[in-house]
């Protein structure tokens, strides 16, 4: 069975690339039939943030990523905040000391200090503690074990370091970098216990993988640096053999490609890049989300999925379900995926066109109301249907319907100018005559059959005295259909717009 996890740390909201992320393990697990785990990576306390944790199961929800097993769901491996599982890595990071693959490390924060000032000033290619390096610092390779013991029982400070071996290739077979080797020298000894009793990321997140039976590591590619000290300590615990495959997606560049999308683009490029609204509990500071930007969740979907993956076809709309249908690790980019909001824009305009009319009227009449206009959801929904074509978000809709309720307040010059003349005069007066008869309430194929009576009755064709009614009705010389305005303005609306116009 496949089985595969979204491990984010809670130091802030959920970045748009941590949402691929959660969005790609989805698509892998759901199209294989395997399960998808949420798992909170909490062992850094110096960069807990109150309210991440929610945030990042609220948006996963939002955006429709449902979780099998984990922190919301629960599971057979519980608990899955990492945090409460400290007494799990303990016991593995004392074995591999007990098995002469790590070791304790006493160096306070000073002993480190001098180390790098001593290796900087020999030139030392890196500055580090390894293979060479430890030999001359305060562990359990260099004190008797005595003196150790003495140590730890009178309560000294201690880390527990991996023993990195000095020369030898690390290979892994990435997914989609293909082959990744890398020199065990330039990996250092890393912590995988610290002073505190946590666990560093690399120790929790291998052990974690490993007792919940992860099989595809799919994350950014942040992490691939990461990923031969991951090797390594598979080795190191004995798992090598049950070791997940991984795959590393591609950076999210900033929108111009110069470089990577950070948290801090949004203030720069005016976009969002959390998934929701978030304010900061220690400054108060509000970044902007993609929800309360107005964007639906399907149109996000669809945008983030196409960051780093295609198809290989043309089709360019995709349902989750669709998406699962056609997703594979296969056709994932190496190359960094640029960020453009446009094409965001683009997929909420697609997605808000197929929204029925009356699930949108709702904010619509609801805006309309606030602003002292008499709006009922059956006009508000035939504005929906009107522009939506015409908007990016559901927002925009009310904000562009104002002649549906009020008159015009201005008569565009120009328009006015080259087509208000004596035959439109005649034409608008004609008409405005002929609709005190037609019947109530007013649609727009009444409307349109009166006007074309009327004019047929004057000899004036429709073309020429167009712009003119639109002019009357609206103020300006271009909007959505002329007809359909008039059947939600309603019939005596109409005709005093008219009568206004003439006169
Ligand atoms: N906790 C890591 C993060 O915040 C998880 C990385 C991984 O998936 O291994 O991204």
């Amino acid at each position: 069975e496949i089985r595969v996890r979204f491990a984010p740390s809670p130091t802030g909201p959920l970045h748009i690339g941590g949402v691929r992320t959660a969005l790609y393990n989805y698509l892998f697990a759901r199209k294989h039939g395997g399960k998808m785990l949420l798992r909170i990576e909490d062992t850094d306390q110096n960069r807990f943030v109150p309210g991440a944790e929610d945030y990042i199961v609220e948006s996963l929800k939002w955006v429709g990523i449902e979780i099998d097993e984990g922190l919301t769901a629960g599971g057979p491996h519980a608990p899955y905040r990492q945090s409460e599982r400290k007494a799990i890595y303990r016991e593995h990071a004392e074995r591999l000391v007990a098995e002469g693959k790590a070791y304790y490390a006493f160096d306070t924060a000073e002993e480190l200090d001098a180390m790098r000032k001593r290796m900087e000033e020999a030139n030392a290619p890196s500055a580090q503690y390894n293979s060479i390096t430890r030999l001359q610092m305060k562990n359990s390779l260099t004190l008797q074990p005595e003196e150790v013991m003495a140590l730890i029982e009178s309560g000294a400070p201690y880390v527990i370091r991996l023993k990195v071996p000095r020369k030898e290739d690390i290979r892994l077979n990435d997914l989609i970098r293909g082959w990744v080797v890398v020199h065990s020298s330039q990996i250092d000894d890393k912590v995988l216990l610290k002073s505190d009793g946590m666990p560093t990321y690399h120790l929790a997140n291998i052990v974690d993988d490993h007792m919940m039976g992860i099989t595809h590591v799919i994350r950014g590619e942040e992490w691939l640096p990461s990923a031969p000290l991951h090797v390594l300590l598979y080795r190191f615990l004995g798992w090598e053999s049950t070791m997940p495959q991984f795959a590393h997606l591609p950076l999210l560049l900033k929108p111009d490609g110069n470089g990577k999308l950070s948290k801090r683009d949004a203030d720069l490029g005016g976009f969002p890049v959390f998934p929701l609204q978030w304010t900061d509990p220690f400054t108060g500071a509000v970044a902007r989300g993609f929800r309360e930007d107005g964007y639906l969740p399907e149109a996000l979907v669809n945008f983030l999925a196409f960051l780093g993956w295609n198809p290989g076809t043309e089709q360019e709309m995709f349902t989750m379900d669709e998406l699962i249908q056609a997703f594979s690790l296969e056709q994932i980019h190496k190359a960094g995926a640029r960020f453009d909001i446009q094409k965001a824009k683009w997929f909420n305009h697609e997605y808000l066109r197929q929204q029925p009319n009356e699930q949108l009227a709702e904010t619509i009449a609801a805006q309309a109301t606030t602003d002292g206009f008499d709006c009922s959801l059956e006009k508000a929904a035939k504005i929906a249907g009107l522009l939506k074509e015409r908007v990016n978000f559901a927002g925009e809709i009310y904000a562009e319907s104002a002649i549906f309720f009020r008159e015009p307040q201005s008569y565009d010059q120009a328009v006015a100018s080259s087509k208000w003349n004596d035959d439109a005069v005649r034409a608008l007066t004609a008409f405005k005559d002929a609709l005190t008869s037609v019947e109530e309430p007013l649609t727009a194929e009444a409307a349109k059959t009166t006007l074309a009576d009327a004019l047929t009755a004057i000899g004036i064709k429709q073309g020429k005295i167009m712009q003119a009614l639109r002019l009357a009705i609206t103020g300006v010389g271009a909007g959505p259909d002329l007809m359909i305005t008039l059947e939600i303005i309603g019939k005596q609306a109409t005709i005093d717009r008219l009568q206004k116009a003439l006169t």
